[in-house]
This record gives C-alpha cells, structure tokens and sequence, in this order.
C-alpha cells in the first residue's frame, strides 16, 4: 500500500531531523507578522532569524530547523475546484537553515527524499527543474551533483524564480532571495505538453512543481516616496525550502489529484452519502468545494478566528458561504457540511491537536452559520420563485395549472405558490422527493413556443446577488427550470457599476452578506486587508 499523508509527512520531518534539523510544530493559521492576514509559507514565522537576530543563537537555538506548515492563501481560494492542484489550506513542508547550511545541501537533501527508494522513491528521471536567470551555481549543483541532464533544467527571471515573486521590485520587504524548484513529469495520461512548452505556457496539468527551494540572501527596503527599492545582503545565506504536501502525496499515491488521496476521499465519500449525490460529471466540482473547504475553515477556527464581518473572520465566513453555496446545489437544504468536522479531526487532529481540543466548538460554529445562510438563501429564493412565474405567466403561453414542483426551494415553496396562486405540489421525476416550490415542469417548458424569449432583468439578479447573497449560477439554473435566461450583460453592468462604488469607497454595496464567491475576495475594503493587498502585489498568490 502507499504511503499515507501522513506518513509522508512524518517521514519528511523524519528524514531532516537526521540530517540535524529541529523539529518544530508549526506556527497557527493566523500570520506571524503584519505582511500577511494568514500565514502563506513555512518561513514567515523565521523571518527573525533569516535577518540574523543574533540573540536567539547566542541562546542556543537551532541552526537548522524543520516544520509542517499550514498555510492559507487567500488568492488561491478561486482556484479550488477549478485547477487541480491549489488548495486553500495546505501543508508546507520545509526545512531552513539560517546561516548554516547552502544550495549545495539543500540541492542535494531534496533529490535524495524524493528520489530516494526509502523515502518518497519517485523516478528520477520524471525530475525538471527551473533556477533563477544567473544561478549558475545552482546549475552546477543540479548537473554535477546531482546529474540532471541540463535538458530537465530551465532559467526563469524574477517573476517565477526569486521568492517572493517579483520581490526585487514589488516587495514586501524582507528577506528574498532566487530559488529553485522542482517538477514532476506525472506523464502522458496528463497531457501531451512538454517541458519546453511548460515554460512557454506556464501552465501544464502534466508538469507538477512539488517544490521549492529559496536561496534568501537579501534584504528588500523601500526607501521613501520615488527611490528605488535596495536589495542588501544579510548578515549571512539562508536556505528556506517548501515542499507541498498534498501535492506530493498525489504522486507517491498515484492518483489524479488531491480529491481522491487519503485525506480527501474520506471527505468526498461522506459529502456523496449526505447529498445522495455520487461524485461523478459536472456536480463533482461541488463535492470537491465543499471537502477543500471545510478544512480551511475547521483549522482556522481552531487557531481562534471567528466568523465575522471584518478582517480574518470575514475571509473564513466568505469561504464557507461559498462550501454551503455548493452543498445546496447539491440538493442539501439543512445544515449539513459541520457534520465533516469528525472526518478532518480524524484526518489531522493527530498533527494538529488544536483541532481535537477545538471540535465542538468548530462544529457549532460552522453549524450556526450554515443556517444563517440557509435562511438568507432561502428568502431570495422564494423573491425568485415569484418573480420566475410571473414573467411566465405573463408571457401568456402557461397558466396556473402548468406548475408543479421543481428542485428548488424546500420550506418556502408554498409561499411561493401561493404567491402568484398555484396549488399544486408535485414532485417532479427524478429529483430528490420532498421539495415543494412551483415552476413549469421540464417537460412544459418544452412546450413553451420555440423561439419565446423570457428574460430576467440584470438588474433583479443583481439585487438577489447583493442583497440575499445568491451566487448567480445558483439563479441562472433555477431560471432554467422556468425556460428564463438572465440578462447577463445586465447583471454585468450591474455588477461593474457596485465595484466602481466599492472602489471609490463608498459604503454602499457592502451587503451583509458576500457576493458570490466567484469574483473571490475582491470587495474586500482596503483598510480592512491591507495584508492580502501587499501578498498580491508580492506575487505570493498566484
Ligand atoms: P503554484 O505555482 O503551483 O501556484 P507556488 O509557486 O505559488 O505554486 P510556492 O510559493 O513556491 O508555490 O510554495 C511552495 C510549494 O507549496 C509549491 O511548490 C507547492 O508544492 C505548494 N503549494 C503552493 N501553493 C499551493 C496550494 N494553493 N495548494 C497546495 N499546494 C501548494
Ligand atoms: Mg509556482
Ligand atoms: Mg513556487
Ligand atoms: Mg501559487
């Protein structure tokens, strides 16, 4: 059997405490300095001793150091369900050297847990790496040591090789430096791209970065208003690496992705036994949400953030909205997703005790929100229930008595009725029993005229984006079901013009509740996340 997440991460830790390193337990979710909200890598916490504070080895402490990292990063979040390889809470495996240690070991020890046939044992010769444009000793490392063919190598400039991205200009200041990253050809079955089109595109389903390895040897100041940014050396080179851990379980456990290695399966299983939904075509993006997401939000609850309106607490409130948002397109209508807290607990309780001591509480958290939204969800779908079957009935091509239930609206659905004067409560074929709103049947949508075009307003599924906070794919598909198409240029426009006025600072259009996740966090105010602005800008968050 292969190697557990688990097991791969203690092995990890394992391996460098042999090579003399500390283990030391990672730092909580919440960011150890005011460049971050969350913390984004295993070295934020070191960046004391990456500038040389030279107290903490007068007392003593470790020149070498290794950690499993929980990292959350914000930008990363739209990614999830979409690309297979972003998670917004990850491990970060890594192992720092603050002023001991260099390129050559750091080099070295990375191929030999990797490669090595007693530790992560993957094929060398799947191996690519890229270094920063001048590394040449990088590449003598890479090709002398190590015996890479110089082939499977590639130089980039600052935006992909120096961490943090674009440090030299863009910042934050701090300790930076070039870095070399390691890429594992996951083969054929992936994609047909090759390395030399890997670096073309920087995109490729087929060539996964697993890891990388930082060189900080600088320090980043901005000089005031207009001067030009100076990179000086620190008092001596560091190395700081970060090895993904899921990533690389992927690999060791051969299989397409994250959702189905032993941390996740667990999780989509369960999300297919609530729904009723198997994790299969389309729908499959939500069970994958919903799992990427509760992990997010249990570790960070543990590590004290509470959900709110406001800074951290609002980034987690957000993310959850967007989990409970999928779980209801999965046809769940009751507080469902805290029912995962045991499965995480289970999965990472072990490494992350926090969360053992924390479970009630995270569960009751996550569970009073999901109601809340629930209830909110619920009022804007009775608005467009009535609204729906009025711009048909309307229309004059259906009357009162062509109205049976449909899939959306649980409790409300007889309000909604009975709003425009229907009766009837069937279910319809093939849906989950149980639901009583009214639309036309699929088959008397069919029915209507071919060619009759009805049209939601832009400006009505904005004001159900805005105000009851509902995600406008969840209204495209319920307006299907009433043969309605949105006016998508309208709810557009709309759209633009609420981010103008939230840019120009404006208090208008920050409704309680957010927007849809897909335009991920960018309503942010600006005052509130001045720590995710200075990561974007960073690059640290691709
Ligand atoms: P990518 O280019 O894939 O976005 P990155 O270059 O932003 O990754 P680094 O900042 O170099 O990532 O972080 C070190 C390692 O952490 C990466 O090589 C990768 O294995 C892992 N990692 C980074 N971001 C994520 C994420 N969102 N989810 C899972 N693993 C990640
Ligand atoms: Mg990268
Ligand atoms: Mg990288
Ligand atoms: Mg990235």
């Amino acid at each position: 059997t292969p190697l557990s997440t688990a097991q791969i991460r203690d092995r990890f830790l394992h391996f460098f405490e042999s090579k003399g390193h500390l283990r030391l337990p990672s730092h909580p979710t919440v960011a150890p300095d005011p460049t971050t909200l969350f913390t984004v890598a295993g070295m934020q916490p070191f960046k004391p001793q990456f500038m040389g504070a030279a107290a903490r080895f007068e007392q003593g402490e470790s020149k070498r150091v290794t950690t499993a990292q929980k990292c959350i990063r914000v930008g990363d979040i739209e990614n999830v369900g979409r690309t297979r390889r972003h998670l917004s809470l990850f491990e970060m495996m890594g192992n720092f050297s603050f002023g001991d240690y260099f390129k050559r070991e750091a080099i070295a020890w990375a191929w030999e847990f990797l490669t090595g046939s007693e530790w992560m044992g993957m094929n060398a010769g799947q191996m690519y790496v890229t270094i920063y444009e001048d590394d040449d000793e990088a590449f003598g490392y890479w090709t002398q040591d190590i015996g890479l063919s110089a082939d499977h190598i590639h130089r980039f400039g600052a935006d992909e090789n120096f961490w943090p991205a674009d440090a030299p200009m863009k910042g934050p200041n701090g300790p930076c430096g070039p870095c070399s990253e390691i890429y594992y050809d996951r083969g054929p079955d992936y994609g047909d791209d090759t390395w030399a089109d890997y670096y073309q595109t920087r995109e490729s389903a087929r060539f996964l970065e697993v890891w990388n390895l930082v060189f900080p040897q600088y320090d980043r100041q901005e000089p005031g208003p207009g001067g030009t940014p100076t990179l000086s050396d620190l008092p001596f080179k560091n190395i700081d690496t970060g090895m993904g851990l899921e990533r690389v379980a992927s690999v060791v456990q051969n299989v397409p992705d994250f959702y189905s290695n032993d941390v996740f399966l667990p999780l989509i299983d369960k999300i297919a036994e609530l729904s009723g939904k198997p994790y299969e075509g389309e729908q499959s993006v939500s069970h994958r949400v919903v799992a990427e997401h509760i992990r997010a939000v249990s570790m960070t609850v543990a590590d004290g953030v509470t959900l709110s309106n406001t800074g951290r607490g609002y980034v987690i409130r957000k993310i959850l909205r967007r989990a409970s948002r999928h779980a209801y397109l999965l046809g769940l209508r009751e507080a469902s997703i805290y029912k995962l807290v045991p499965l995480v607990v289970e999965s990472m309780g072990e490494a992350y005790p926090e969360l053992r001591e924390n479970q009630s509480r995270i569960e009751k958290a996550i569970q009073g929100e999901e109601e809340r939204f629930l209830r909110t969800l619920e009022n804007g779908i009775q608005r467009l229930n009535t609204t729906l079957a009025s711009i048909v009935l309307s229309s004059g091509h259906a009357d009162a008595s062509d109205f049976v239930a449909t899939r959306f609206g649980s409790q409300i659905g007889d309000s909604a009725g009975q709003a425009v004067g229907f009766g009837q409560n069937q279910v319809k074929d093939g849906l989950v029993g149980g639901y009583n709103a009214f639309g036309p049947t699929g088959k008397q949508v069919e029915q209507l005229p071919v060619g009759l075009k009805l049209t939601l307003a832009g400006s009505e599924a904005f004001t159900l984006y805005g105000t009851y906070g509902f995600p406008i794919d969840l209204t495209r598909e319920i307006a299907e079901e009433y043969g309605v198409s949105i006016d998508e240029a309208g709810f557009d426009k709309a759209l633009a013009e609420d981010q103008e006025l939230a840019r120009a600072g404006s208090k208008y259009g920050k409704s309680e509740l957010f927007g849809g996740a897909d335009e991920a966090l960018s309503d942010l105010s600006p005052t509130e996340f001045v720590g995710y602005g200075q990561l974007e800008a960073a690059g640290m968050v691709q």
